[in-house]
């Protein structure tokens, strides 16, 4: 992820948004009455990992209407069966989609039940003050407000068999599928700093940088990010409060643009990098930062997803632009070597 400059998000004072018109929905978690620990979900997928054995410690119910990443065969199932079911166990494998920023879709993969596999159709945030749970879009603060657990949410196919809490499951990741993800994730990172590269002469007043020196158009103008398998799309928006900060798109050739970015890839990705995420602490919440040395210098970037460790595995990198008068699309696409 590397949430823009400007972006809001919800602050403690989105708390209040639970009286607008925003829409509560509050699962009982363990019907035992007993609540859940304030801890964080412990995630083994910033560092790689694809398989962990788990306890449950909640088993919750999931509006299919929160579960918006779900195949629409399976949410359509969901409708004759009624909400999904989702566990919340103490060790994660999944990288759950975050609905503030929703760069990264949800891991797909399984998870192994009383000897039973089943499939895990979505991964799906949630927060918890200790007693009710919510998820995605109903969750009222931001990641790491005071008083809060975050969780992954494994929201598992219609019909599945469901534990009970205290059991030991084992979740296993779709490997094939999240290496995409992580080969789309990482092209789309350095795809943005060749993009400020291409981008640096059109800057008229200084602006924040990013770590290779040029002028941070993709943090400045970023306004939504989608990875896809072995590729990504970033819009970034061309209006006035960009011409105000001193970006002049006057007489803007993408294909110019386009050509030069396209360069520096083949440039960076011919020497190659090194690519790590430094994390903080175990939890869901604990801060990631995308580290990457290229040629030109090394980036530092907030993000939570899940990313490549070199571009051993990279044949080409390369991107498309496309503008309009309000906005400018990058598409980037990886080729595997
Ligand atoms: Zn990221």
């Amino acid at each position: 992820m590397r949430v823009p400059t400007d972006f809001g998000g919800l602050g403690s004072a989105g708390l209040v948004g639970v009286t607008r018109s925003r829409r509560s929905r509050q699962a009982v978690l363990r019907k035992d009455g007993q609540v859940l620990e304030l801890i964080d979900t412990r995630v083994t997928f910033p560092a790689g990992g694809l398989r962990a054995d788990a306890e449950v410690l909640a088993v919750v119910e999931v509006d299919r209407s929160e579960a918006s990443t779900v195949d629409p065969a399976v949410r359509g199932a969901a409708a004759e069966v009624g909400a999904l079911t989702g566990l919340v166990t103490t060790i994660s494998p999944f990288h759950p989609v975050d609905h503030g920023w929703p760069d990264q879709g949800p891991d797909r993969g399984t998870v192994t039940i009383d000897g039973v596999t089943v499939e895990v159709v979505d991964a799906v945030l949630g927060a918890t003050q200790g007693v009710n749970l919510l998820t995605a879009t109903n969750i009222p603060v931001r990641r790491g407000e005071p008083g809060w657990a975050f969780v992954v949410v494994h929201v598992l196919a219609p019909g599945s068999p469901v534990p009970v809490v205290g059991r030991r499951v084992l979740l296993e990741v779709d490997a094939p599928y999240r290496e995409s993800l992580c080969f789309g994730h990482t092209a789309c990172h350095i795809a943005a700093l060749a993009l400020n590269a291409a981008l640096a002469d059109r800057w008229r007043k200084p602006v924040p940088t990013d770590g290779l020196g040029h002028p941070n158009f993709d943090g400045l103008a970023l306004v939504s990010s989608r990875i896809r398998p072995d590729g990504a799309r970033d819009v970034y928006r061309l209006g006035k409060s960009l011409r105000k900060r001193g970006f002049d798109a006057t007489g803007l050739s993408v294909e110019a643009v386009a050509a030069a970015a396209n360069g520096t890839l083949a440039r960076w990705v011919e020497a190659g990098a090194t690519i790590a995420v430094e994390t903080e602490g175990p939890g869901l919440t604990d801060r990631r930062t995308w580290v990457c040395d290229l040629p030109d210098g090394q980036e530092r970037i907030a993000c939570g997803g899940t990313h490549l460790q070199s571009l051993d595995g990279v044949a080409a990198i390369t991107v498309d632009l496309d503008v309009t008068d309000s906005e400018l699309t990058m598409e980037t696409e990886v080729t595997r070597s």
